[in-house]
This record gives structure tokens, sequence and C-alpha cells, in this order.
């Protein structure tokens, strides 16, 4: 599976994408709400089926608006809602899987952000632009009306479609993805090369066990002054004004691009490590302890979004991801003989082993620990 972002050209009727994206939340929200009442009544759980038998008994009567939206995308939507459902019963059932996996909960307006169409109809796509069938009344009946919107198609996609899906950022643009079938692995020639990296904040962002040093680029300290300014002329305004909204945006497209300049950093460093290492060691992070302990600048380094995107290029790379367990003594164990130096604090970026004099950088030694102990994730 592959996914292909295309960004949609702002048009005259573009806000019916907007308008969709909010009616399939109500369909969302409904049909949550229907399963908790449903378990409140102690009647059974009503599955894909049984919801897509209650949708037509909707249009039916109390809500014929329903026939306006394009059938596929509440058939997506159901079946979503039954995914998440099944998710939960697996694992109160047999405590096996996710642990973290809850009671579906039902997403509020502004975090409901996405629309999906299956592979094969609700859609058709000629050239650059694609037009989303929804539903008009005329001469007593529900008939199609298809909108046609263009896209800005900067690359053909691959393989056959699978599903489509239009998104709406924070910014209020709107997105086309379009997944397809097309495999999204090749694999890339044997290094023989093995490497361990250590996360740091002190020197680097990244140590590898080949004791390079590599800086993160601090994307939000550098626009710091942007920011504030930005939160300040958003705080003169009058809420809910033009300006007000005017704000709210440039404030939204600010964090859009310090995200995708971040982004773009992070999938080059992650690219050149799988080309370079065909094993690649890592801790496993706790990523909320070490906010509580450095604040903001850890949230600007983002390691945890680095490490889905290593993952990610690991699997595509067919690169083998190892991890050291989040109790592993890494800093102190001497790399050299294994002795470990109890009294090494913090502040020793660099120390002499007592057992076999080796002079070792704190992170490297780190970095080399990780590759050691770490195993297969
Ligand atoms: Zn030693």
């Amino acid at each position: 599976m592959r996914t292909y972002k295309y960004k949609i050209q702002h048009q005259a009727n573009t806000m019916r994408l907007g308008n969709l994206i909010d009616d399939m939340h109500q369909v969302h929200e409904y049909f949550l709400n229907y399963q908790r009442q449903r378990y409140k009544e102690e009647l059974p759980y009503a599955n894909y089926n049984a919801m897509a038998a209650h949708l037509t008994e909707l249009k039916r009567t109390t809500h014929p608006h329903y026939n306006m939206l394009p059938s596929q995308a509440i058939q997506m939507e159901l079946k979503r809602i039954d995914a998440a459902y099944q998710r939960f019963f697996d694992w109160t059932k047999t405590r096996k899987g996710n642990p973290k996996v809850g009671r579906p909960h039902i997403k509020p307006k502004h975090k409901f952000k996405s629309f999906t169409f299956p592979g094969e109809s609700g859609w058709k796509i000629e050239n650059n632009r694609i037009s989303i069938t929804f539903r008009k009344y005329k001469n007593g009946k529900w008939k199609r009306d298809p909108i046609w919107f263009t896209f800005f198609k900067h690359r053909d996609w691959i393989g056959k479609i699978c599903r489509i899906t239009i998104k709406r950022d924070t910014c209020g643009a709107y997105w086309l993805c379009i997944t397809t079938d097309a495999s999204d692995t090749t694999d890339l020639p044997q290094t023989g090369q093995s490497v361990g990296c250590d996360f740091g904040m002190k020197d680097a962002f990244l140590t590898l066990s080949t004791s390079e040093k590599i800086q993160s680029p601090q994307f939000l300290k550098r626009d710091i002054a942007k920011l504030r300014s930005l939160n300040k002329s958003l705080a003169r305004k009058q809420k809910g004004s033009g300006n007000w909204w005017r704000a709210v945006r440039a404030l939204a497209r600010f964090y859009r691009d310090l995200q995708n300049r971040r982004a773009d950093w992070q999938w080059k460093l992650a690219h050149r490590l799988v080309t370079e290492f065909d094993t690649i060691a890592i801790e496993d992070l706790n990523i909320n302890a070490m906010k509580r302990l450095w604040g903001r600048k850890i949230s600007d380094l983002a390691f945890s979004a680095f490490v889905a995107k290593l993952s990610h290029k690991c699997v595509k790379h067919n690169r083998e991801l190892r991890t050291a367990g989040r109790w592993t003594a890494t800093t102190k164990p001497c790399s050299k003989c294994g002795h470990s130096s109890e009294s090494l604090s913090l502040a020793d970026r660099v120390w002499t082993c007592s057992h076999c004099d080796t002079t070792h950088d704190r992170d490297v030694n780190a970095a080399i620990n990780i590759l050691r102990f770490s195993a297969p994730a």
C-alpha cells in the first residue's frame, strides 16, 4: 500500500468538501451514540450490517438529509466505527493485543478531519480533476450530483487505487490522498554495517556508535520571535472577528510550515541511516518522562516522530530495527570492558574507565552499548 497526497485547488465550491466533512461528523456522532444507547438498554452490539440497515431506515424516516451525502463515504465511516469496536471487543475478550484500545470515543468536531471512499465507487478521476458524487433531490427523486474539483497533480501514482481520502488541515486547505496497492518496499544493497543511536539533548540530536554526532536544527527556537509576534497579534484581535480568523490561520500556517521543515529534515536523516546501515539499534524512549524533565526543547526535537519515520524506512528497505529496553543500563557500563562506573553524573560528558583506562565520550559509549544490548523489535 502506498499513499500519495495532492493539494486540492481552492475554488468557489471547495466549501462543499468542508461541509461534507462536517456532515460526516454528524453521522459519526450519531452512530457512536446509537451504540452507546443500545449498550445502556442492554441490547446486543449492532455490527456493520445492522448499522447499515438502521441507516436505510433513518434515510427513509427521521434523517432524510443523509440522502444528500455520498453513500459510499457513509459506509466507510460505519466500517471505521465497526472496526474500532471490534478492536475494543478483541481486547476485552482476550486481553491480547494493544491494551491502550478503549471504547471508541466520539471525536469532537474540530478533530474530525476527513472522509474516505472505497476504491471503486463514489468518485471519478480524470487527469488532474476528481469528481465527488453528492446527491440532489429533483423531480421527487434523489439523483447523483457529481461535483468536480481540481488538484495539483505533481506526480503520477503507481498501482490500482484502493481508496481515496479527502482531508482538511488546520489551515483550511484540502488534500486528496490516494492509496494504491503498489508495493512500497525496495531492498537496498547490503552494507554489512550496524549502528547504535543515542538520542540526546546536550551535545547532539543523535550520536552514532561510529562516534558521529548529528545536530538537529532547532526549528521552533529559530522562529520563536515570529511565533511570539503571531500570538500577540492574535491576542489583540477581537475574538470571532474577520481579522481574528485571519490571525488564527496565520498561526496555523506557521505551525504547518514548522512541521513540514522538521519532517523533511527527519526523513532525510532516516534515509541516510537506512542507506548506510543494515542494522539500526535505538533506545526505547519514555518521551513523556523526558518532556517533564526537559520541557519544550524535547517537543521541538520530536524524537518519537523520528523513530516512527525510521521504523517506516526500515520496513520499506528491509533493514533491521532493534531496540534496547527502557531499563537497560546504557550510560554507565564501559563499552570496552563492561565495568560499570556508578559515580558517573549527567555533567560528565567525557570520562575514563577506572578498570581499563579507556577514555569515553559519554554519548558514543551509550550508543555502542545500545547496539550491544539491543534485541530485535
Ligand atoms: Zn573499561
